[in-house]
């Protein structure tokens, strides 16, 4: 059997479509257009590519991105009072700082100076404490990170809308993908089991699973002999590879060539939940502009 291949590029295009829609709406009843402010430190070029693709994005949705670039060493004060600076400022709706930051700079310190109503990425501790404890809708609904929306929206995308009583194996418990991710399932009524780096029998899990979502950053963690197939399987990883040509290229943590002659359906990487991920900040930035405007 050949796995079906869950298309994120197509299924993030629809979901785009349905954003500008809603941006041009809303900036003809509002005549102010969401916009994003991103903080980039230094130049590690990896980030780089990540915040242009966000910028072309937002754009592409008809909203506007401002780009922040601060030197490498800028020291945590000003960095903080550059956040500052943005939140205050009411034409800004979405303030990104784009991770990882240089060592000298406390990172949760500098995410919890976020506006919690501004905080797209979903990273500040009173977004993480409303998705814990369940705040998910209403005015004072918390703010959710990207990765795991998309995540839910692609596996519901292959399973149906009804989550509920499916065997999910999230692997990666890390604040900005496994632990969000493990929360949304279980509030879906999946039942969540969640492996990391000290999980003893990685195999019996996932061959126990319905759903495997890797999120590890480990190439080839998912082999061949640990999918059957009914398994759905979500590859979150991203890790750059060294070719014999001396060319480099990006796969996920699933041996994609392997597992897709047996599983009943998995994300390719890329292509999968990357472009996911860039959707769900736009549709966050959305609705932190809605929060502030309204
Ligand atoms: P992280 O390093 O913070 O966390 C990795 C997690 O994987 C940890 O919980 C660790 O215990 C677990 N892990 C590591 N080795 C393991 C093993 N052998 N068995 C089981 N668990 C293991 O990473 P992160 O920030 O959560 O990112 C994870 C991966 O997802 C990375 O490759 C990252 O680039 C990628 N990522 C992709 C997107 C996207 O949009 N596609 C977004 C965020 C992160």
């Amino acid at each position: 059997m050949t796995a079906r291949i869950i298309n994120g590029k197509e299924i993030a295009t629809k979901i785009k479509q349905n954003i500008a829609k809603e941006v041009e709406k809303l900036k003809k009843k509002y005549k102010i257009t969401p916009t994003l402010a991103v903080i980039l430190v230094g130049k590690d070029p990896a980030s780089e590519v990540y915040v242009g693709n966000k910028e072309k994005a937002a754009h592409l949705v008809g909203m506007n991105s401002i780009q922040f670039k601060m030197a490498a060493d800028i020291s945590e004060v000003e960095l903080i009072a550059k956040i500052d600076e943005l939140n205050k400022d009411n034409k800004i709706h979405g303030v990104l700082v784009q991770l990882p930051l240089p060592k000298h700079i406390d990172t949760k310190k500098v995410i919890k100076t976020i506006n919690n109503k501004k905080d797209v990425d979903g990273f500040n501790v009173i977004n993480v404490g409303k998705l814990a404890t369940g705040q998910l809708n209403g005015d004072e609904a918390g703010m959710v990170p990207c990765t795991p929306l998309g995540c839910v929206e692609l596996l519901k995308s292959e399973a149906g809308k009804d989550l509920a009583g499916l065997k999910v194996l999230v692997i990666g418990n890390s604040n900005i993908v496994g632990r969000p991710l493990a929360q949304l399932l279980m509030y879906e009524k999946a039942t969540v089991t969640i492996a990391n780096s000290s999980t003893k029998d990685l195999k019996a899990e996932c061959l126990s699973a319905d759903v495997i979502i890797s999120a590890a950053g480990v190439v080839n963690l998912v082999k061949a002999d640990m999918v059957t197939e009914k398994s759905i399987i979500i590859d979150v990883g991203i890790n750059r590879i060294m070719l014999e040509n001396g060319k480099s290229r990006l796969v996920g943590d699933v041996d994609f060539e392997n597992v897709k002659d047996i599983a009943k359906a998995i994300t390719p990487v890329p292509g999968g939940v990357g472009p996911m991920t860039i959707t769900y900040l736009l549709k966050n930035t959305l609705n932190c502009y809605l929060k502030i405007i309204k």
